[in-house]
This record gives structure tokens, C-alpha cells and sequence, in this order.
């Protein structure tokens, strides 16, 4: 049983949720089980700890990319820093507003979260559209770092998300697919 198969099966999905005809891919179950969280964690550190690889800082998108990133961080031995929905961060910010299937959302980052030339692992959970993690980007980038990979446990390929990403220069790295 592959890492990827193994981690694929401890992933629900939630017919009809958050609305009629989506299939929500909940990944409350990898965290829940002891065994299966230190095999999810252990794939992303795993990447990130060989020299070439290493970031020098994770920033982690609101809200599952927060549980993700914080524990990746942790283990890399760097810092952590949150990418939060608008009207939660208390010091200065940026913010970058992006559009949803219904209305818009925006994100903000503390101004001194990160410095010019840092090397930023961004994560989240799930690439959909792509928008929350192309926000993201744009944030660190803003501020003068360098996203170097944008990482998550599950790719929607279908949507597309994943293709814009990387058509817009971000290198990928996801854990498995469903289509
Ligand atoms: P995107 O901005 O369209 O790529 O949507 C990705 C964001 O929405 C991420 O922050 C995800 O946590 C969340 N999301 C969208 N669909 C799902 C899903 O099926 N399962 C879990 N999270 C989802």
C-alpha cells in the first residue's frame, strides 16, 4: 500500500456539502488517527528537509493550512506564519481580495510576517479554483519573498486551480488527486 493510497483512504467525502452537488473532501480523519497524522506530516516534511528544498519560512492559508503548516514548520525547525481571512490579523497588513463561484473573499498577512528574499512554503489543504492559494502568493510576493512551492494534501485537477498555479510560475507539490 503506497503512502498515497494509504493517506487516499483516511480521506471522507461529504456528498452535498457545503451544497447541493459538491463533494466535500473532508480531512478531518487523517488528523484524527495518531498514525495516519505522522504519515500526512511526514510526507511534506520529508520533502522539505533535504537542503535544496528547504524553506526559510511556512506560511499556512485560514484555516486547515494553519493545523498542516504550523506542524511542518515545527519539524523543519523555522517559523510559522498565518494567512488569515480579512479582520482577524491585529497589526498592519496587506490583503488581497479574489473572486469565489458566489461573491468574493480576502485574505490578509501581517506586514512583517516575512522579509524580502525568504523562501516561502505556502500550504492548504485543498487546490480547488486555485484563488485562495493564488492570493496567498500574491501576499508573500508583495512583501518581496519568493514562494518556492505551493504544497497541499489534495489536488481537484479538474477545476483547473492546479494548472493556473503553475502556469503562473508556482511549482506544486500534492499528495494525491481526485478527479
Ligand atoms: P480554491 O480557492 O477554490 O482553490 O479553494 C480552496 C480552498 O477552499 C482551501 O482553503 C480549502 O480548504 C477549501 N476547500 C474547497 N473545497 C474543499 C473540499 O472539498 N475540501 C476541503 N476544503 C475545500
Amino acid at each position: 500500500l503506497s503512502v498515497n493510497q494509504y493517506l487516499r483512504d483516511h480521506i471522507r467525502t461529504v456528498p452535498d456539502w457545503p451544497a447541493p452537488g459538491v463533494q466535500f473532501r473532508d480531512i478531518t480523519p487523517l488528523l484524527q488517527d495518531a498514525k495516519v497524522f505522522r504519515v500526512l506530516i511526514d510526507a511534506f516534511v520529508h520533502r522539505y528537509m533535504d537542503p535544496s528544498m528547504r524553506p526559510d519560512v511556512v506560511a499556512g492559508l485560514d484555516a486547515r493550512g494553519f493545523i498542516l503548516g504550523a506542524v511542518v514548520a515545527y519539524e523543519l525547525n523555522i517559523g510559522f506564519v498565518p494567512i488569515r481571512k480579512k479582520g482577524k490579523l491585529p497589526f498592519t497588513t496587506v490583503e488581497e481580495t479574489y473572486e469565489l463561484e458566489y461573491g468574493s473573499a480576502t485574505v490578509e498577512l501581517h506586514t512583517d510576517a516575512v522579509k524580502a528574499g525568504d523562501r516561502v512554503l505556502l500550504i492548504d489543504d485543498l487546490i480547488a479554483t486555485g484563488g485562495t492559494m493564488m492570493a496567498g502568493k500574491k501576499l508573500l510576493e508583495r512583501l518581496g519573498a519568493h514562494v518556492m512551492e505551493g504544497a497541499a494534501i489534495v489536488d481537484l485537477p479538474e477545476l483547473g486551480g492546479s494548472a493556473r498555479l503553475k502556469e503562473s510560475g508556482l511549482a506544486l507539490f500534492t499528495l494525491l488527486d481526485f478527479a
